[in-house]
């Protein structure tokens, strides 16, 4: 469903991006680990095309990524993205900020983006928080909320970059919840995460990045009993 050749990526002189390879199949869960600045949110920014790659191809459903207009709408739509830092419209109310993207984008009536919304409200667990405004919600509930915004755009993918790192402990969870019933679901998933106890149990392929590259690609199982690089081992002794 995703696929990245040969991706290269830079910021200047910094190479960030280096040879990247890797394919996503339909519902397959994917959690991309590694250091600080190893390229993991560039990684994500580039599947959705909040960043350009200098070479390379990626392609969604076989297709090349669009480049402007329309049909990047609609990708971002076909990709939905959520982020450590909720992104809620802090002026609309929470069934607002979950129908205006599928109104504009989508084309849908009110009412009907209304339902479905209240729908997916309901479903990740903040049914009856719909009225009220962002800022009157705890940060797991604007997450979740965040997570039915993109749901409700009926992405073919979902990309999640860190969405439990700012969030107190008590509310990782109950985000974390949200994210295995979609896995469940069958969702085709890129999750970039500290959380290796979500790694462990959800993910049905671990990436390692490291200096920008793809160091390890495998099984949960493999990966966290027995990983084959010194980088890999260095970074689970210093988190686990
Ligand atoms: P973290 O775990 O801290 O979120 P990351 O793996 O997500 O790190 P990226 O944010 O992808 O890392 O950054 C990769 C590298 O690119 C870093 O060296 C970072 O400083 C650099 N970088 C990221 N965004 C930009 C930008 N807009 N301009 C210049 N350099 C950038
Ligand atoms: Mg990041």
């Amino acid at each position: 469903l995703i696929e990245l050749r040969d991706v290269n990526k830079y910021f200047g002189d910094l190479h960030v991006l280096r040879d990247i390879n890797l394919t996503v199949a339909k519902g397959e869960v994917v959690v991309v680990i590694g250091p600080s600045g190893s390229g993991k949110s560039t990684l994500c920014r580039a599947i959705n095309r909040l960043e350009t790659i200098q070479s390379g191809t990626i392609l969604l459903d076989g297709q090349p990524l669009p480049e402007e207009g329309k049909g990047l709408a609609r990708l971002r739509a076909e990709v939905g993205m959520v982020f450590q830092s909720f992104n809620l419209f802090a002026h609309k109310t929470v069934l607002q900020n979950v129908s205006l993207g599928q109104i504009r984008v989508r084309g849908r009536k009110r009412e009907d983006a209304d339902e479905r919304s209240r729908e997916l409200l309901d479903r990740v667990g903040v049914g009856d928080q719909a009225d009220k405004y962002p800022a009157q919600l705890s940060g797991g509930q604007q997450q979740r909320v965040a997570i039915a915004r993109a749901l409700a755009m009926e992405p073919k993918a979902m990309l999640f970059d860190e969405p439990t790192s700012a969030l107190d402990p008590e509310m990782i969870n109950e985000v974390l919840e949200v994210m295995r019933q979609l896995a469940r679901d069958g969702m085709t998933m890129i999750v970039v995460t500290h959380e290796m106890g979500f790694a462990r149990s959800a993910a049905n392929r671990v990436v390692f990045m490291a200096d920008g590259r793809i160091v390890e690609d495998r099984s949960p199982d493999e990966f966290f009993t027995n990983p084959s690089s010194e980088r890999a081992k260095d970074f689970l002794s210093k988190i686990l």
